[in-house]
């Protein structure tokens, strides 16, 4: 606890409302259990809470985990002790293997890579599900349940779910990956891991398909309620508010309050960036987020015309940003639309049934007031991975060179650019090696990755064969 004690001095927890404005308001434990909510919608806090600029201040030169209390507090409340919250977070960060946990490097003169890599599977999603599985299991044990978890994955949310809800008795967690589309190391990093309660499915289709499944699958509410599923994906609030600390701590570390920071993320299904809006309406002094995105360019496109049009999921280099729907842009979307659930539902329907929907001038306008784009190729990300090899000695991953080379062309003089490098660049080393000859070398404690066994099952993409197979293996009832 920082000297003279919380910087949050609310006490009572605020409650979550869900996007499209028909699902009841909860606290944070019941937000963090549920994921989706039953209207179909995400759950957002009812109101943003506000640090002022002396309370940012007070948060200078805290660790990673301390900083993470106090800018988790004002969500949790009294739903969860301080003490045990605390606890819950120090152990959280206490497996990264990095002191600083997300440390910054400078890349070039007033530019910083943020380091999100050094969790248990070397992606920036261990952020906040090392704190997700124990945060289940502490609110499951008060009532002595299980649930089922069940998610979507296009390469790395797998692993890391899998590495937060391995081993708890509480939980089994389900996975669905589209088979042939996630890359080796991100398999092995799902398929290997020996656990009873953890459950790896191949599905024959892309990400896209794997997330309506599960979309459907808490749609079909007897069911969800009879195995009392669960999300851990970025629809999960607890996700979200997990990464805005990050945000803090990298400006923070860059001058913040007194100064603006700008970052740049490479985006797929909007979670990670959208926890920089949070951090901006919490009271960050960010000047700019760029949504840098592969050629998987639904986000770009939006931000250019205000049409939101899916077009075919395209295979790329960096492929846990291959996605077209980008389920978190719902939740800014809501805000920008005056927190009108009605509104976000009718788009959401133009949506389902014609691929599109369009918003107002005045959204649009709103939306660019923060936002920047920048799309970057094929070409482009690898010879961003060669010049930050040359020009720097290290090697970056293609999902960071997506955000790299995005980010630089909004540079502004005088505010600092901080890139989110979300891969250590050893889960991708084809691409890695292919733009630098040289290929990047796993941490010693998964050397082995590549020989041991491992396990899953191939299924059709069809809901039917996807809730018999939880069905028979969920222990929840
Ligand atoms: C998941 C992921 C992304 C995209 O993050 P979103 O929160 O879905 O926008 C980017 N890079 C890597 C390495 C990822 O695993």
């Amino acid at each position: 606890m920082p000297p003279g004690g919380a910087i949050w001095l609310g006490v009572t927890a605020l409650k979550f409302v869900s996007t499209r404005g028909a699902a009841p308001a909860l606290d944070l434990a019941d937000v963090t259990l549920a994921g989706l909510a039953r209207d179909g919608g995400l759950y957002v806090p009812a109101e943003w809470p506000v640090f002022s600029s002396a309370q940012i201040t007070a948060m200078a030169g805290l660790s990673y985990a301390d900083l993470a209390v106090e800018v988790m507090m004002p969500f949790v409340g009294d739903t969860i002790a301080r003490d045990d919250f605390s606890g819950l977070v120090r152990s959280a960060y206490a497996s990264f293997d990095h002191r600083a946990v997300t440390p910054l490097r400078q890349s070039g003169p007033d530019e910083w890579v943020l380091e999100l890599f050094h969790g248990p599977t070397l992606a920036f999603k261990d952020c906040a599900l090392q704190l997700l599985g124990p945060l289940f299991d502490h609110l499951l044990q008060r009532d002595g349940s299980r649930v089922t978890i069940v998610g979507a994955t296009s390469g790395d949310t797998g692993s890391a779910a899998i590495e937060a809800c391995r081993d708890r008795d509480a939980l089994d967690i389900f996975i669905l990956y589209p088979h042939g589309r996630v890359s080796e190391i991100q398999r092995r990093q799902m398929t290997t891991v020996e656990s009873t309660n953890v459950h790896c499915l191949a599905v024959a289709g892309t990400f896209d398909d794997c997330q309506a499944l599960v979309k459907a699958m808490f749609d079909d509410t007897a069911f969800r309620d009879r195995h009392r599923l669960s999300a851990v994906n970025s629809i999960n609030w607890t996700r979200i508010m997990a990464q805005v600390v990050y945000y803090f701590h990298a400006a923070l570390a860059l001058g913040a309050p007194g100064r603006a920071v700008a970052f740049s993320v490479p985006t797929g299904n909007f979670g990670d960036i959208f926890a920089g809006y949070v951090a901006a309406k919490m009271g960050l002094p960010i000047a700019s987020l760029c949504i840098a995105t592969n050629r998987n360019d639904i986000l770009a496109r939006f931000m250019a015309d205000g049409v939101y049009q899916v077009h075919e999921v395209m295979p790329t280099v960096s492929p846990s940003m291959d996605i077209q729907v980008s389920s978190n842009f719902e939740r800014l979307l809501f805000d920008l639309m005056g927190r009108d659930g009605a509104a976000v539902t009718a788009l959401m329907s133009d949506l389902r049934t014609s691929g599109r929907f369009s918003v107002s001038e005045n959204v649009l306008t709103q939306a660019r007031g923060l936002f920047s784009t920048g799309t970057v190729g094929e070409e482009e990300t690898l010879a961003v991975i060669a010049q930050e090899w040359r020009e720097t000695g290290v090697l970056v991953d293609p999902h960071t060179a997506v955000g790299i080379g995005a980010g630089r062309r909004h540079r502004q003089d005088g505010v600092p650019l901080v890139h989110l490098a979300t891969a250590h660049p050893a889960k991708f080393p084809e691409a890695v090696e292919r733009a630098t000859g040289v290929r990047p070398a796993l941490p010693a404690r998964l050397a082995d990755l590549t020989t041991r066994a491992e396990r899953f099952d191939v299924l059709a993409n069809d809901l039917g064969a996807v809730e018999a197979y939880v069905s028979d293996r969920a222990r929840a009832a």
